[in-house]
C-alpha cells in the first residue's frame, strides 16, 4: 500500500549513521503496520548491535566539532529544522497517522507541538548561562560554566512518534551533545523524516545518528550504549518496567539519566465544580490519541452529589464521537497501535464488569472498521479492587468512582506506585491551594485538562520517573556544570 507524500522523500526507509543513510549490516528488514488495516506498508531495517556500535563511533567522532559550534550557530540551525517541520507538516502528519492511527488533525497537531520544543530550544541554546561566584576569599575568580555532557542516547515509544524524540534531541542539540537514537519498533519513520529534515536544516554527519529496530533487537541495540562509558546520558520514555531495567543497567557507566514512564493519572471532580468545563477537559485529557497518552486520566473520582450529572453529561459527549481510520477527515478517535493494546482495554472492561461495574457506553470492539478499533467506553460503579484502578488502561475507556469527601479522594487518587499527571475541578480558591499541594505528582492540572507545553516542566515522580522535559529546566538535564577556580589573582 502506497503512501503519498508532497515531499516524498520523507519517506526514509534507512537510518542515518554518521551522515550516512543505511541498511543495517546484517541486511535484514522489516515491516511496519498500518494500526487502521493491521497490514504491513512499508518496512526499515533491522538494525542490531553492530549498527548501534557505529552510531556511537558517529556520534563520538562528531561530538568535539559540535560542542565547538557557537551557540548561536547551534541556535540557527534548530531554527531551521522548527521551520522545516512546520513547513512539511502535513507530510509528517500523514506519516505519523499511517503508521500510529491517530487522526490527520492531530497528527498534524502533534508535529506543531514537537517543533514547538524545538523552537524552545533554539531560543534556549543562547542562554545556557553559567555562574560568576563571588569568592569568599581575596585574589580568586570562581566560576561555575556549564557543558554538554558528550553522547546522549534516546530510547522513544510509539505513541508521540514526534514529539517524544523532538523534546529529546532539541535540547541535546541545543546543549552541543551528539545524539543515538532508537525509536519504538511500530513508528520509526516519522522520527527517519524528522532526522532528514534536521539534516537539511544543517546538523553536521554523525551528530544526529538513528537506528531502527524490531522489538526482538531492541535490547541489542541499546545495551550496546548502556555498556558502553561514551555514551555520558540516557534519555528514556516508556513504560515503568523497561524504565526500570535501563536505570540498573546504566549504574556500572554511572550515566545521567531521565526517565518519562507510566502514569496512572487521577481525574477529580469536587462536588462544587463546572461540570461542563469538567466534561470539557476530561474529554480533552482522556480522549487524545484514543486515550494511549501518559498523561491521560486513569481513574476519575465524581463527589456523589454530582456523580450522575456528570456522568449523563459525559456519555453524551462520549457515546457520539467518531471512530474512524485516520484517512476519514470526520475521525475523532483512531485504532490502537496494535492487537495487545486492544486485549488490555477489553481486559480491564471484562475484568470490572465481572466485579460488579456498571456500562454506560461503547464496552465492544469495532471489528467492521479493522481488529485494532475500541468503542469509547464509560464505566461506573467501578473500585480499587479492579484491574483498571491499579494499571494504565492506555485505550479509550473512562472508569467513574463515587467519592463523598476530600481527605478520602486524595488518599485514593496517591494510592498509586505512579506520580505523573493528575486533574481536578473545583471552584473552591482554599481547596484549590490544599489539593494542589497534597496530590503527588510531576503535573497538575487545576481547572484544565490540557496541560502540556514546551514552557512548562514535563516529567514524573514516583514511579513515573524522574527529569524533567520542556521548560528552562530542559537544556540542563544535557548539562553538567564545571566549576573554574582560579586563584592567585591580588
Ligand atoms: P516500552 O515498551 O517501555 O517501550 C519504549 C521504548 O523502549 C521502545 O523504543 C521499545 O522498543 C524500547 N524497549 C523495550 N524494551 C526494551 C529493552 N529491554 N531494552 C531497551 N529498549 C527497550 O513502552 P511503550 O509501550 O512503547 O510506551 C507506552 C508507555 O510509555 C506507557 O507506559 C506510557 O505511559 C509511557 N509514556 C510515558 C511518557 C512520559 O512522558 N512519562 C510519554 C509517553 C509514553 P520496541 O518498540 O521495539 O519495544
Amino acid at each position: 500500500m502506497s503512501l503519498t507524500l508532497q515531499r516524498a522523500d520523507l519517506l526514509r526507509t534507512t537510518f542515518p549513521v554518521g551522515g550516512d543513510w543505511r541498511e543495517a549490516v546484517s541486511g535484514v528488514r522489516y515491516e511496519i503496520e498500518d494500526p487502521a488495516l493491521a497490514q504491513a506498508f512499508a518496512s526499515v531495517p533491522d538494525g542490531d548491535a553492530r549498527d548501534a556500535q557505529a552510531a556511537l563511533d558517529a556520534a563520538d567522532a562528531a561530538f568535539p566539532a559540535w560542542r565547538a559550534v557557537p551557540a548561536r550557530d547551534r541556535s540557527r540551525i534548530l531554527a531551521r529544522w522548527n521551520a522545516l517541520l512546520l513547513e512539511h507538516r502535513e507530510d509528517l502528519g500523514r506519516l505519523i497517522s499511517r503508521e500510529q492511527g491517530k487522526p490527520l488533525a492531530e497528527a498534524i497537531g502533534e508535529i506543531a507541538y514537537a517543533a514547538s520544543y524545538v523552537e524552545w530550544f533554539a531560543a534556549e541554546a543562547v542562554r545556557a548561562y553559567g555562574d560568576v561566584i563571588p569568592p569568599p576569599v581575596r585574589g580568586r575568580q570562581m566560576l561555575a560554566v556549564k557543558e554538554p555532557v558528550g553522547v546522549i542516547a534516546a530510547i522513544t515509544p510509539w505513541n508521540f512518534p514526534a514529539a517524544m524524540i523532538a523534546r529529546k534531541i532539541a535540547p541535546a542539540l541545543a546543549a552541543g551533545c551528539t545524539v543515538v537514537a532508537k525509536p519504538a519498533e511500530d513508528t520509526p519513520l516519522t522520527s527517519l523524516a524528522l532526522a532528514a529534515l534536521a539534516e537539511e536544516a544543517g546538523v553536521p554527519a554523525g551528530v544526529l545518528n538513528l537506528v531502527t529496530a524490531s522489538r526482538a533487537n531492541a535490547a541489542s541495540v541499546v545495551d550496546v550504549w548502556l555498556a558502553d562509558a561514551r555514551v555520558r546520558k540516557l534519555t528514556f520514555t516508556g513504560s515503568t518496567p523497561v524504565g526500570r531495567h535501563l536505570a540498573r543497567a546504566s549504574a556500572d557507566t554511572l550515566k545521567k539519566l531521565s526517565l518519562e514512564l507510566g502514569g496512572n493519572a487521577p481525574f477529580i471532580v469536587f462536588e462544587d465544580a463546572d461540570l461542563d468545563a469538567a466534561v470539557d477537559g476530561l474529554m480533552a485529557a482522556k480522549f487524545r490519541n484514543a486515550g494511549q497518552t501518559c498523561v491521560c486520566p486513569n481513574r476519575v473520582y465524581v463527589h456523589a452529589a454530582v456523580h450522575d450529572d456528570f456522568v449523563a453529561r459525559l456519555a453524551a459527549r462520549v457515546s457520539v464521537l467518531k471512530v474512524a481510520p485516520a484517512t476519514d477527515a470526520d475521525a475523532q478517535i483512531g485504532p490502537l497501535i496494535n492487537l495487545r493494546a486492544v486485549e488490555k482495554v477489553e481486559r480491564h472492561v471484562q475484568d470490572a464488569l465481572a466485579r460488579g461495574a456498571r456500562l454506560v457506553t461503547g464496552g465492544q470492539r469495532l471489528p467492521a472498521l479493522g481488529p485494532n478499533f475500541y468503542q469509547p467506553t464509560v464505566l461506573t460503579g467501578v473500585d480499587g479492587s479492579m484491574e483498571l484502578s491499579c494499571e494504565e488502561t492506555f485505550g479509550p475507556m473512562v472508569p467513574v468512582f463515587r467519592f463523598e469527601d476530600e481527605h478520602a479522594v486524595l488518599a485514593e487518587a496517591n494510592g498509586t506506585p505512579y506520580g505523573l499527571a493528575s486533574y481536578f475541578y473545583t471552584r473552591d480558591v482554599r481547596r484549590i491551594a490544599r489539593v494542589a499541594a497534597a496530590l503527588e505528582s510531576g503535573l497538575v492540572g487545576i481547572n484544565e485538562g490540557a496541560v502540556a507545553a514546551e514552557a512548562a516542566p514535563f516529567g514524573g515522580v514516583k514511579a513515573s520517573g524522574y527529569g524533567r522535559e520542556g521548560a528552562r529546566q530542559g537544556i540542563e538535564e544535557y548539562m553538567h556544570l564545571k566549576y573554574l577556580c582560579q586563584g592567585g589573582l591580588d
